[in-house]
Protein backbone atom coordinates (compact mmCIF):
# COMPACT_ATOMS: atom_id res chain seq x y z
CA UNK A 1 0.00 0.00 0.00
CA UNK A 2 1.18 3.43 -0.96
CA UNK A 3 0.54 6.96 1.38
CA UNK A 4 0.38 10.22 -0.88
CA UNK A 5 -0.17 13.26 1.10
CA UNK A 6 -1.47 16.14 -0.73
CA UNK A 7 -3.64 19.18 0.87
CA UNK A 8 -7.01 18.09 -1.38
CA UNK A 9 -7.59 15.32 -3.57
CA UNK A 10 -10.52 15.86 -6.35
CA UNK A 11 -12.20 12.78 -7.64
CA UNK A 12 -12.77 13.48 -10.70
CA UNK A 13 -11.63 15.01 -14.54
CA UNK A 14 -14.99 16.29 -15.81
CA UNK A 15 -14.93 20.34 -16.06
CA UNK A 16 -16.06 20.22 -12.44
CA UNK A 17 -12.96 18.42 -11.11
CA UNK A 18 -10.21 20.05 -13.69
CA UNK A 19 -11.54 23.12 -12.75
CA UNK A 20 -11.90 22.74 -8.57
CA UNK A 21 -7.60 21.31 -9.44
CA UNK A 22 -6.94 24.09 -11.06
CA UNK A 23 -7.89 26.86 -8.59
CA UNK A 24 -6.26 25.14 -5.90
CA UNK A 25 -3.32 24.53 -7.79
CA UNK A 26 -3.02 28.62 -9.06
CA UNK A 27 -3.31 29.17 -4.89
CA UNK A 28 -0.47 27.08 -3.70
CA UNK A 29 -2.08 23.43 -2.68
CA UNK A 30 -0.43 20.26 -3.55
CA UNK A 31 -4.15 18.54 -5.30
CA UNK A 32 -4.23 15.09 -6.70
CA UNK A 33 -6.92 14.66 -9.37
CA UNK A 34 -8.01 11.15 -9.58
CA UNK A 35 -9.86 10.25 -12.42
CA UNK A 36 -11.62 6.65 -13.37
CA UNK A 37 -11.45 6.52 -17.10
CA UNK A 38 -8.41 6.98 -19.17
CA UNK A 39 -8.80 10.54 -20.38
CA UNK A 40 -10.07 13.43 -19.15
CA UNK A 41 -13.37 15.47 -19.86
CA UNK A 42 -15.87 13.08 -18.44
CA UNK A 43 -19.25 13.59 -20.04
CA UNK A 44 -17.36 16.12 -22.58
CA UNK A 45 -15.85 13.29 -25.18
CA UNK A 46 -14.05 13.02 -28.34
CA UNK A 47 -14.74 10.91 -31.26
CA UNK A 48 -14.22 10.35 -35.07
CA UNK A 49 -16.72 10.97 -37.94
CA UNK A 50 -15.74 10.34 -41.22
CA UNK A 51 -12.44 11.00 -40.48
CA UNK A 52 -13.08 14.41 -38.39
CA UNK A 53 -13.12 15.07 -34.51
CA UNK A 54 -16.59 14.95 -32.97
CA UNK A 55 -17.87 15.23 -29.62
CA UNK A 56 -20.27 12.48 -28.30
CA UNK A 57 -20.90 14.15 -25.14
CA UNK A 58 -21.49 17.68 -24.38
CA UNK A 59 -21.07 20.24 -27.48
CA UNK A 60 -22.71 23.24 -27.35
CA UNK A 61 -21.60 26.68 -25.62
CA UNK A 62 -24.77 28.31 -24.38
CA UNK A 63 -25.79 32.06 -24.51
CA UNK A 64 -24.38 33.46 -21.22
CA UNK A 65 -22.37 30.54 -20.59
CA UNK A 66 -19.08 33.27 -20.06
CA UNK A 67 -16.73 31.11 -18.22
CA UNK A 68 -16.99 28.23 -20.90
CA UNK A 69 -16.55 30.91 -23.68
CA UNK A 70 -13.65 32.71 -21.54
CA UNK A 71 -11.72 29.18 -21.44
CA UNK A 72 -12.55 28.77 -25.70
CA UNK A 73 -10.74 32.11 -26.19
CA UNK A 74 -8.07 31.28 -23.67
CA UNK A 75 -7.54 27.58 -25.42
CA UNK A 76 -7.42 29.76 -28.86
CA UNK A 77 -10.29 28.00 -29.97
CA UNK A 78 -12.80 30.23 -31.77
CA UNK A 79 -16.73 29.93 -31.13
CA UNK A 80 -18.51 28.62 -34.00
CA UNK A 81 -22.22 29.59 -34.70
CA UNK A 82 -24.33 26.69 -34.88
CA UNK A 83 -26.28 26.71 -38.57
CA UNK A 84 -29.73 27.85 -38.75
CA UNK A 85 -30.25 29.33 -41.96
CA UNK A 86 -33.23 27.89 -44.03
CA UNK A 87 -36.38 26.48 -42.20
CA UNK A 88 -36.95 23.81 -39.77
CA UNK A 89 -39.35 20.36 -39.91
CA UNK A 90 -41.68 19.77 -37.28
CA UNK A 91 -43.49 16.57 -37.98
CA UNK A 92 -46.69 16.52 -35.69
CA UNK A 93 -50.12 14.80 -35.78
CA UNK A 94 -49.68 12.57 -38.59
CA UNK A 95 -47.91 15.49 -40.44
CA UNK A 96 -44.73 17.38 -41.63
CA UNK A 97 -44.52 20.51 -42.15
CA UNK A 98 -41.70 23.26 -42.46
CA UNK A 99 -41.12 26.57 -40.49
CA UNK A 100 -39.25 29.40 -39.49
CA UNK A 101 -38.04 31.37 -36.15
CA UNK A 102 -40.19 30.06 -32.43
CA UNK A 103 -43.20 29.46 -33.60
CA UNK A 104 -44.30 26.00 -34.56
CA UNK A 105 -46.80 25.15 -37.47
CA UNK A 106 -49.77 23.83 -34.67
CA UNK A 107 -53.42 24.37 -34.73
CA UNK A 108 -54.35 27.92 -33.13
CA UNK A 109 -55.77 26.25 -30.41
CA UNK A 110 -52.82 24.36 -29.51
CA UNK A 111 -50.50 27.38 -30.25
CA UNK A 112 -52.74 29.70 -27.84
CA UNK A 113 -52.37 26.72 -25.45
CA UNK A 114 -48.61 26.45 -25.73
CA UNK A 115 -48.41 30.25 -25.70
CA UNK A 116 -50.45 30.32 -22.20
CA UNK A 117 -48.43 27.41 -20.33
CA UNK A 118 -45.20 29.07 -21.14
CA UNK A 119 -46.40 32.49 -19.80
CA UNK A 120 -47.10 30.73 -17.08
CA UNK A 121 -44.07 28.77 -16.89
CA UNK A 122 -42.33 32.23 -16.92
CA UNK A 123 -44.38 33.06 -13.76
CA UNK A 124 -44.12 30.37 -12.26
CA UNK A 125 -40.05 29.40 -12.16
CA UNK A 126 -39.80 33.33 -11.08
CA UNK A 127 -40.84 31.70 -7.34
CA UNK A 128 -37.77 28.84 -7.67
CA UNK A 129 -34.31 30.46 -6.75
CA UNK A 130 -31.41 29.20 -9.09
CA UNK A 131 -29.34 28.39 -6.00
CA UNK A 132 -31.79 26.91 -3.86
CA UNK A 133 -34.95 25.75 -5.32
CA UNK A 134 -36.07 24.31 -1.85
CA UNK A 135 -36.35 27.77 -0.16
CA UNK A 136 -39.36 28.10 -2.37
CA UNK A 137 -42.66 29.11 -0.30
CA UNK A 138 -44.49 26.07 -2.05
CA UNK A 139 -41.44 24.02 -2.64
CA UNK A 140 -43.35 20.62 -1.20
CA UNK A 141 -46.29 21.18 -2.94
CA UNK A 142 -44.18 22.30 -6.41
CA UNK A 143 -42.18 19.17 -5.95
CA UNK A 144 -45.17 16.64 -5.25
CA UNK A 145 -46.63 17.82 -8.65
CA UNK A 146 -45.23 15.66 -11.48
CA UNK A 147 -44.78 18.23 -14.97
CA UNK A 148 -46.78 15.64 -16.76
CA UNK A 149 -50.03 15.86 -14.05
CA UNK A 150 -49.21 20.16 -14.54
CA UNK A 151 -49.18 19.18 -18.37
CA UNK A 152 -52.32 18.09 -18.37
CA UNK A 153 -54.16 21.01 -16.07
CA UNK A 154 -52.20 23.35 -18.25
CA UNK A 155 -52.14 22.67 -22.00
CA UNK A 156 -55.85 21.52 -23.46
CA UNK A 157 -54.41 19.98 -26.82
CA UNK A 158 -53.02 16.91 -27.18
CA UNK A 159 -50.88 18.78 -29.89
CA UNK A 160 -49.70 20.86 -27.37
CA UNK A 161 -49.15 18.20 -24.88
CA UNK A 162 -46.89 16.34 -26.93
CA UNK A 163 -44.71 19.00 -28.29
CA UNK A 164 -44.54 20.13 -24.64
CA UNK A 165 -43.12 16.35 -24.10
CA UNK A 166 -40.96 16.72 -26.58
CA UNK A 167 -39.26 19.53 -25.24
CA UNK A 168 -39.05 18.10 -21.78
CA UNK A 169 -37.27 14.55 -22.83
CA UNK A 170 -34.83 16.69 -25.13
CA UNK A 171 -33.76 18.77 -22.01
CA UNK A 172 -34.19 16.90 -19.18
CA UNK A 173 -33.94 12.78 -20.62
CA UNK A 174 -36.40 11.52 -18.44
CA UNK A 175 -40.54 11.27 -19.07
CA UNK A 176 -43.01 14.29 -17.70
CA UNK A 177 -44.42 11.93 -14.83
CA UNK A 178 -40.41 11.53 -13.98
CA UNK A 179 -39.92 14.79 -12.79
CA UNK A 180 -41.30 17.64 -10.26
CA UNK A 181 -42.39 20.51 -11.14
CA UNK A 182 -39.58 22.38 -8.88
CA UNK A 183 -36.95 20.43 -10.56
CA UNK A 184 -37.89 21.47 -13.80
CA UNK A 185 -38.95 24.90 -12.97
CA UNK A 186 -35.08 25.15 -10.98
CA UNK A 187 -33.76 24.12 -14.31
CA UNK A 188 -35.59 27.13 -16.04
CA UNK A 189 -34.45 29.50 -13.24
CA UNK A 190 -30.59 28.31 -13.77
CA UNK A 191 -30.95 28.21 -17.48
CA UNK A 192 -33.43 30.83 -18.36
CA UNK A 193 -36.62 29.71 -19.76
CA UNK A 194 -38.13 26.83 -21.78
CA UNK A 195 -37.34 28.79 -25.22
CA UNK A 196 -33.78 28.95 -23.95
CA UNK A 197 -33.09 25.30 -23.29
CA UNK A 198 -34.80 24.53 -26.50
CA UNK A 199 -32.81 27.01 -29.01
CA UNK A 200 -30.09 27.58 -31.11
CA UNK A 201 -29.64 31.03 -31.92
CA UNK A 202 -29.89 33.04 -28.71
CA UNK A 203 -30.34 29.81 -26.59
CA UNK A 204 -28.84 26.78 -24.91
CA UNK A 205 -27.36 25.25 -29.05
CA UNK A 206 -26.10 28.77 -29.73
CA UNK A 207 -22.33 27.63 -30.87
CA UNK A 208 -19.76 24.82 -31.26
CA UNK A 209 -16.10 24.89 -30.33
CA UNK A 210 -13.62 24.87 -33.10
CA UNK A 211 -11.70 21.61 -32.86
CA UNK A 212 -14.47 19.94 -30.51
CA UNK A 213 -15.58 20.68 -26.91
CA UNK A 214 -12.73 17.97 -25.42
CA UNK A 215 -10.22 20.20 -26.79
CA UNK A 216 -10.69 22.43 -24.20
CA UNK A 217 -11.01 19.82 -21.82
CA UNK A 218 -7.40 19.36 -22.77
CA UNK A 219 -6.38 22.50 -22.59
CA UNK A 220 -7.45 22.69 -18.62
CA UNK A 221 -5.74 19.49 -17.84
CA UNK A 222 -2.69 20.22 -19.20
CA UNK A 223 -0.82 22.01 -16.38
CA UNK A 224 -2.26 19.52 -14.27
CA UNK A 225 -0.07 16.59 -15.50
CA UNK A 226 1.67 15.94 -12.46
CA UNK A 227 -1.42 16.03 -10.25
CA UNK A 228 -3.41 14.17 -12.37
CA UNK A 229 -4.07 9.73 -12.29
CA UNK A 230 -5.61 8.61 -15.02
CA UNK A 231 -7.32 5.03 -15.08
CA UNK A 232 -7.65 5.17 -11.13
CA UNK A 233 -10.99 4.60 -9.98
CA UNK A 234 -11.94 4.95 -6.28
CA UNK A 235 -13.71 2.47 -4.15
CA UNK A 236 -13.55 3.84 -1.00
CA UNK A 237 -12.81 7.08 1.58
CA UNK A 238 -12.60 7.17 4.60
CA UNK A 239 -12.43 10.27 7.20
CA UNK A 240 -10.55 10.87 10.66
CA UNK A 241 -9.35 13.74 12.75
CA UNK A 242 -6.86 14.41 10.38
CA UNK A 243 -8.48 14.36 7.13
CA UNK A 244 -9.34 11.68 4.19
CA UNK A 245 -8.35 8.56 3.28
CA UNK A 246 -9.01 7.50 -0.34
CA UNK A 247 -8.26 3.56 -1.78
CA UNK A 248 -8.16 3.11 -5.58
CA UNK A 249 -7.26 -0.60 -6.67
CA UNK A 250 -5.31 -1.19 -3.24
CA UNK A 251 -3.44 2.25 -3.33
CA UNK A 252 -4.34 4.79 -0.27
CA UNK A 253 -4.39 8.58 -0.87
CA UNK A 254 -4.10 10.95 2.37
CA UNK A 255 -5.03 14.34 2.17
CA UNK A 256 -7.01 17.26 4.45
CA UNK A 257 -9.74 17.66 2.34
CA UNK A 258 -11.69 15.85 -0.46
CA UNK A 259 -13.91 17.40 -3.33
CA UNK A 260 -15.88 14.61 -4.92
CA UNK A 261 -16.70 16.02 -8.26
CA UNK A 262 -19.28 13.66 -10.06
CA UNK A 263 -23.10 13.02 -10.28
CA UNK A 264 -24.66 12.27 -7.15
CA UNK A 265 -25.68 8.43 -9.09
CA UNK A 266 -21.49 8.22 -9.29
CA UNK A 267 -20.50 9.07 -5.62
CA UNK A 268 -23.58 6.68 -4.29
CA UNK A 269 -21.15 4.21 -5.48
CA UNK A 270 -17.91 4.90 -3.62
CA UNK A 271 -18.33 3.58 -0.09
CA UNK A 272 -17.89 6.83 1.89
CA UNK A 273 -17.70 6.77 5.61
CA UNK A 274 -18.97 9.75 7.64
CA UNK A 275 -21.31 11.15 4.70
CA UNK A 276 -24.48 12.98 6.26
CA UNK A 277 -27.79 10.74 5.66
CA UNK A 278 -29.41 12.91 3.66
CA UNK A 279 -26.64 13.18 1.31
CA UNK A 280 -26.56 9.37 1.17
CA UNK A 281 -30.24 9.48 0.60
CA UNK A 282 -29.89 12.01 -1.93
CA UNK A 283 -27.24 10.01 -4.05
CA UNK A 284 -30.12 7.63 -4.41
CA UNK A 285 -32.43 9.58 -5.26
CA UNK A 286 -31.31 11.42 -8.49
CA UNK A 287 -30.24 9.08 -11.24
CA UNK A 288 -29.20 10.32 -14.03
CA UNK A 289 -31.25 10.75 -17.61
CA UNK A 290 -31.68 8.42 -20.31
CA UNK A 291 -29.82 9.43 -23.80
CA UNK A 292 -27.81 8.16 -26.56
CA UNK A 293 -26.05 10.72 -28.84
CA UNK A 294 -26.05 9.39 -32.78
CA UNK A 295 -24.29 11.36 -35.23
CA UNK A 296 -24.50 11.25 -39.38
CA UNK A 297 -21.96 11.92 -41.88
CA UNK A 298 -23.08 12.27 -46.02
CA UNK A 299 -21.04 13.17 -48.72
CA UNK A 300 -22.57 17.07 -48.46
CA UNK A 301 -25.35 18.88 -46.34
CA UNK A 302 -28.38 17.85 -49.10
CA UNK A 303 -30.94 19.55 -46.98
CA UNK A 304 -29.46 22.55 -47.20
CA UNK A 305 -29.96 22.51 -50.99
CA UNK A 306 -33.63 22.27 -50.03
CA UNK A 307 -33.93 25.30 -48.44
CA UNK A 308 -33.56 23.08 -44.93
CA UNK A 309 -31.94 24.36 -42.04
CA UNK A 310 -31.19 20.63 -40.77
CA UNK A 311 -33.59 21.36 -37.20
CA UNK A 312 -35.92 18.48 -37.06
CA UNK A 313 -38.47 17.98 -34.11
CA UNK A 314 -40.76 15.10 -34.75
CA UNK A 315 -43.47 14.55 -31.81
CA UNK A 316 -43.65 10.46 -32.45
CA UNK A 317 -40.45 9.95 -33.64
CA UNK A 318 -36.95 7.64 -32.14
CA UNK A 319 -34.68 10.67 -33.23
CA UNK A 320 -35.30 13.76 -32.28
CA UNK A 321 -34.11 16.68 -32.12
CA UNK A 322 -31.89 16.56 -35.01
CA UNK A 323 -29.34 19.78 -36.00
CA UNK A 324 -26.96 20.26 -38.77
CA UNK A 325 -23.39 19.53 -37.34
CA UNK A 326 -21.68 19.65 -40.53
CA UNK A 327 -18.03 21.35 -40.46
CA UNK A 328 -17.88 24.75 -40.95
CA UNK A 329 -15.10 24.00 -44.21
CA UNK A 330 -18.28 22.29 -45.57
CA UNK A 331 -15.97 19.01 -46.10
CA UNK A 332 -19.43 16.63 -45.84
CA UNK A 333 -22.07 17.37 -44.39
CA UNK A 334 -23.69 15.83 -41.06
CA UNK A 335 -26.34 15.37 -38.68
CA UNK A 336 -26.47 15.05 -34.85
CA UNK A 337 -29.60 14.23 -32.84
CA UNK A 338 -30.39 12.25 -29.56
CA UNK A 339 -32.54 9.00 -28.31
CA UNK A 340 -33.90 10.49 -25.25
CA UNK A 341 -36.03 9.38 -22.26
CA UNK A 342 -37.55 6.06 -22.83
CA UNK A 343 -36.51 5.21 -25.62
CA UNK A 344 -33.08 5.56 -24.66
CA UNK A 345 -33.89 2.75 -22.48
CA UNK A 346 -34.98 0.61 -25.47
CA UNK A 347 -32.76 1.09 -27.95
CA UNK A 348 -29.60 0.79 -25.41
CA UNK A 349 -27.61 -2.23 -26.27
CA UNK A 350 -29.16 -2.78 -29.80
CA UNK A 351 -26.05 -0.85 -31.53
CA UNK A 352 -27.05 -2.21 -35.29
CA UNK A 353 -30.80 -2.29 -34.80
CA UNK A 354 -30.62 1.46 -33.51
CA UNK A 355 -28.52 2.75 -36.17
CA UNK A 356 -31.40 1.65 -39.18
CA UNK A 357 -33.78 3.24 -36.75
CA UNK A 358 -31.91 6.45 -37.16
CA UNK A 359 -31.47 5.84 -40.55
CA UNK A 360 -34.81 5.33 -40.98
CA UNK A 361 -36.18 8.48 -38.75
CA UNK A 362 -33.58 10.80 -40.81
CA UNK A 363 -35.74 9.15 -44.02
CA UNK A 364 -39.02 10.38 -43.03
CA UNK A 365 -38.04 13.51 -42.36
CA UNK A 366 -35.13 14.46 -44.69
CA UNK A 367 -36.00 12.44 -47.84
CA UNK A 368 -34.45 9.02 -49.84
CA UNK A 369 -31.06 10.94 -49.87
CA UNK A 370 -30.74 10.51 -46.44
CA UNK A 371 -30.77 6.34 -46.07
CA UNK A 372 -27.34 6.51 -47.74
CA UNK A 373 -24.48 7.44 -45.34
CA UNK A 374 -20.69 7.94 -45.39
CA UNK A 375 -20.04 7.06 -41.73
CA UNK A 376 -22.17 6.93 -38.50
CA UNK A 377 -21.41 7.47 -34.85
CA UNK A 378 -23.30 6.73 -31.56
CA UNK A 379 -23.48 7.35 -27.73
CA UNK A 380 -24.96 5.35 -26.02
CA UNK A 381 -24.28 7.00 -22.02
CA UNK A 382 -26.97 4.83 -20.30
CA UNK A 383 -24.37 1.91 -21.44
CA UNK A 384 -21.42 3.87 -20.09
CA UNK A 385 -20.13 2.48 -16.71
CA UNK A 386 -18.61 5.88 -15.35
CA UNK A 387 -21.79 8.15 -16.24
CA UNK A 388 -24.85 5.62 -16.38
CA UNK A 389 -26.40 7.63 -18.60
CA UNK A 390 -26.82 12.28 -19.20
CA UNK A 391 -27.15 14.52 -19.54
CA UNK A 392 -27.34 15.24 -15.40
CA UNK A 393 -28.97 14.00 -12.33
CA UNK A 394 -32.54 14.46 -12.28
CA UNK A 395 -34.00 14.40 -8.61
CA UNK A 396 -37.35 12.35 -8.75
CA UNK A 397 -40.43 13.99 -7.22
CA UNK A 398 -40.06 14.67 -3.62
CA UNK A 399 -36.15 14.35 -3.43
CA UNK A 400 -35.25 18.41 -4.44
CA UNK A 401 -37.43 20.02 -2.09
CA UNK A 402 -36.45 17.76 1.41
CA UNK A 403 -32.64 16.61 0.41
CA UNK A 404 -31.78 19.89 -2.03
CA UNK A 405 -29.57 21.15 0.35
CA UNK A 406 -27.60 18.15 0.70
CA UNK A 407 -26.09 18.84 -2.54
CA UNK A 408 -23.61 21.12 -1.55
CA UNK A 409 -23.63 21.09 2.22
CA UNK A 410 -19.99 19.67 3.51
CA UNK A 411 -19.96 16.28 5.29
CA UNK A 412 -16.98 16.36 7.17
CA UNK A 413 -13.76 16.87 5.01
CA UNK A 414 -15.83 15.93 1.65
CA UNK A 415 -16.62 18.69 -0.77
CA UNK A 416 -19.38 18.26 -3.59
CA UNK A 417 -18.83 19.46 -6.58
CA UNK A 418 -20.11 18.16 -10.22
CA UNK A 419 -22.29 20.39 -12.35
CA UNK A 420 -26.06 19.31 -10.30
CA UNK A 421 -24.34 21.12 -7.84
CA UNK A 422 -23.80 24.12 -9.64
CA UNK A 423 -25.74 27.48 -8.36
CA UNK A 424 -26.27 28.82 -11.84
CA UNK A 425 -26.38 26.93 -15.28
CA UNK A 426 -26.84 22.94 -13.24
CA UNK A 427 -27.01 20.57 -16.12
CA UNK A 428 -24.82 22.10 -18.58
CA UNK A 429 -20.44 22.49 -18.68
CA UNK A 430 -20.57 26.14 -17.78
CA UNK A 431 -22.56 25.15 -14.32
CA UNK A 432 -19.74 22.36 -13.82
CA UNK A 433 -16.70 25.02 -14.11
CA UNK A 434 -18.96 27.30 -11.61
CA UNK A 435 -19.77 24.24 -9.22
CA UNK A 436 -15.26 23.49 -9.18
CA UNK A 437 -14.62 26.53 -8.54
CA UNK A 438 -17.27 27.16 -5.88
CA UNK A 439 -16.25 24.18 -4.08
CA UNK A 440 -12.61 24.93 -4.74
CA UNK A 441 -13.08 28.64 -2.84
CA UNK A 442 -14.83 26.59 0.06
CA UNK A 443 -12.11 24.01 0.79
CA UNK A 444 -9.26 27.52 0.84
CA UNK A 445 -11.45 28.94 3.14
CA UNK A 446 -12.05 25.66 5.50
CA UNK A 447 -8.39 25.24 5.52
CA UNK A 448 -7.21 28.86 5.64
C1 LIG B 1 -24.78 13.52 -24.92
C2 LIG B 1 -24.53 14.73 -24.07
C3 LIG B 1 -24.76 15.99 -24.59
C4 LIG B 1 -24.54 17.11 -23.81
N1 LIG B 1 -24.66 18.34 -24.38
C5 LIG B 1 -24.24 19.42 -23.71
C6 LIG B 1 -24.06 20.66 -24.39
O1 LIG B 1 -24.26 20.73 -25.61
N2 LIG B 1 -23.65 21.73 -23.67
C7 LIG B 1 -23.38 21.65 -22.32
O2 LIG B 1 -23.01 22.66 -21.72
N3 LIG B 1 -23.53 20.46 -21.66
C8 LIG B 1 -23.91 19.36 -22.33
N4 LIG B 1 -23.96 18.15 -21.71
C9 LIG B 1 -23.77 18.09 -20.24
C10 LIG B 1 -22.30 18.29 -19.87
O3 LIG B 1 -21.50 17.43 -20.62
C11 LIG B 1 -22.13 18.03 -18.37
O4 LIG B 1 -22.97 18.92 -17.67
C12 LIG B 1 -20.71 18.28 -17.86
O5 LIG B 1 -19.76 17.74 -18.72
C13 LIG B 1 -20.60 17.65 -16.47
O6 LIG B 1 -19.29 17.82 -15.96
P1 LIG B 1 -18.93 17.33 -14.48
O7 LIG B 1 -17.48 17.61 -14.30
O8 LIG B 1 -19.89 17.88 -13.53
O9 LIG B 1 -19.21 15.75 -14.49
P2 LIG B 1 -18.52 14.59 -15.36
O10 LIG B 1 -18.14 15.12 -16.69
O11 LIG B 1 -19.44 13.45 -15.31
O12 LIG B 1 -17.19 14.26 -14.56
C14 LIG B 1 -17.16 13.34 -13.48
C15 LIG B 1 -15.92 12.51 -13.62
O13 LIG B 1 -15.84 11.62 -12.49
C16 LIG B 1 -15.31 10.39 -12.94
N5 LIG B 1 -15.66 9.34 -11.98
C17 LIG B 1 -16.87 8.77 -11.75
N6 LIG B 1 -16.78 7.85 -10.78
C18 LIG B 1 -15.48 7.82 -10.38
C19 LIG B 1 -14.77 7.07 -9.42
N7 LIG B 1 -15.35 6.16 -8.64
N8 LIG B 1 -13.43 7.30 -9.29
C20 LIG B 1 -12.79 8.23 -10.04
N9 LIG B 1 -13.43 8.97 -10.98
C21 LIG B 1 -14.77 8.78 -11.15
C22 LIG B 1 -15.95 10.19 -14.31
O14 LIG B 1 -15.21 9.29 -15.09
C23 LIG B 1 -15.92 11.62 -14.86
O15 LIG B 1 -14.77 11.85 -15.63
C24 LIG B 1 -24.13 16.99 -22.45
C25 LIG B 1 -23.90 15.72 -21.94
C26 LIG B 1 -24.06 14.61 -22.74
C27 LIG B 1 -23.71 13.27 -22.22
Amino acid sequence: MNDVDSDVIVLGAGFAGLAAAQRLRSAGCRVLLLEARDRVGGRVMPGELAGRTIDLGGQWVGVGHERLSMLAGEAGRPLLPQYTEGQKLLAAGGRQRRYRGLIPPVSPGALLGMGWALWRLRRLQQRVSAAAPWTAADAEQLDACTVAQWRNRNLPTAGGRALFDVATRAVFCVEPDQLSMLAFLHYLAANGSVEALTSTTDGAQAATVDGGMHALARHLAEPLQAQLRLSTPVQAVDQDAEGVSVRADGVTYRARRLIVAMAPALSGRIAMQGISAAREQLAQRMPMGSVIKCQIAYERPFWREQGLSGEYVGSSAVFSPVFDNSPADGSCGALVGFIDGTEAVRWSGQAEARRCAVIDSLVAAFGAQAAEPLDYVDQDWIADPWSRGCYTGVPTPGTLSRLGPALREPCGAVHWAGTETAEAWCGYIEGALNSGERAAAEVLEAMA
